[in-house]
């Protein structure tokens, strides 16, 4: 892993998003997570981190001031820009006209299915997400596109520092998130943002994520894996408890019986979940998913 931020000398100009938003009477709010990219640098970095080509359809969450947007419509064939921020989408809408390759979506993206998003625009099921992504909605807008019917064939996100690190956790660090992602994709951290690279600087680093999606969810079939995270919740309900003890309470079933179970799945019962392997959640969810709760 390293600083994506180029040598001192590379250009960080604001990139328009100032003048943009400025003409428009507009400001960055707070409330949707508007910290604006303004490193050429780290664009660069995001758009080759995902490997677009022109036969690429890019859906990107929040383009924001259209800096990524423009960035990843010189590769791609085709980029469809899902903002929620109205006047933000009307200002880009003009500033953008006649950008070929680029169509730009006012919407909440949490309310659209990529499926949706892909037809109404005429583009297959084939495609990937890249996206400076709201720290606010970050884990839902993933969720939404890691368990969609239509998934991407990979994403590359910026997200907050230890949300990056908490996906990209092993066995020892393990989280409900990072169980959540990892059956579906493999998670690269690519590189460190400092506050710097955006307008304005958000308080903490940020870190581009690579999730190369996985052809097939991981340890289950794919109909279990919403059975998977369940179980997974249910053991980081009360977290450095020990496994036995959160499950039999969030279960609300005897702790003999978790503990027989885990023993039979070949999970010591008191193992805490944050050390579990996703192999070892898969064997549990076998023991223990078709629990009612
Ligand atoms: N892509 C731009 C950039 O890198 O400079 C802006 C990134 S900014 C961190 C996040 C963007 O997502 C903002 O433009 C914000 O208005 C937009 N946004 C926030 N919530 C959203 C949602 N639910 N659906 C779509 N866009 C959203």
């Amino acid at each position: 892993m390293s600083t994506a931020e180029p040598a001192a000398s590379a250009p960080s100009a604001p990139l328009g998003v100032r003048k943009l938003l400025e003409s428009h009477g507009l400001r960055p709010r707070k409330s949707l997570g508007q910290n604006f990219l303004v490193n050429r640098g780290v664009l660069a970095r995001i758009v080759a981190a995902a490997d677009v080509t022109r036969d690429d359809v890019v859906i990107e969450v929040g383009p924001g001031g259209g800096a990524l947007t423009i960035a990843l419509a010189a590769k791609a064939r085709q980029v469809i820009a899902v903002e929620k921020d109205a006047r933000l989408a009307e200002a880009l809408r003009l500033e953008l006209e006649g950008h070929p390759g680029i169509t730009i979506v006012e919407a909440d993206m949490l309310k659209l299915t990529p499926e949706a998003l892909l037809r109404a625009h005429g583009a297959t099921n084939r495609y990937k997400v890249v996206a400076n992504l709201p720290y606010y909605v970050a884990n839902p807008i993933l969720r939404q596109f890691l368990e969609a019917e239509a998934k991407p064939e990979l994403l590359v996100v910026l997200l907050q520092r230890e949300v990056a690190r908490s996906i990209a956790a092993k066995p020892g660090d393990m989280s409900l998130l990072s169980v959540a992602v990892q059956l579906f994709a493999r998670p690269t951290i690519v590189g460190i943002v400092r506050p710097g690279s955006f307008y304005p600087p958000p308080k903490v680093d940020s870190a581009i994520v690579r999730l190369d999606v996985r052809p097939e969810p991981a340890v289950v079939a794919p109909g279990e894996t919403q059975g998977l995270i369940d179980v997974a919740r249910a053991g980081f309900s009360a977290r450095r408890k020990q496994l036995a003890n959160s499950l039999s309470h969030a279960l609300e079933m005897p702790r003999d019986e978790v503990f027989d179970r885990l023993t039979r799945a070949g999970v010591a019962p008191q193992r805490r979940a944050e050390t579990l392997s996703l192999e070892e959640w898969g064997a549990v969810y076998r023991e223990l998913g078709h629990v009612r709760r």
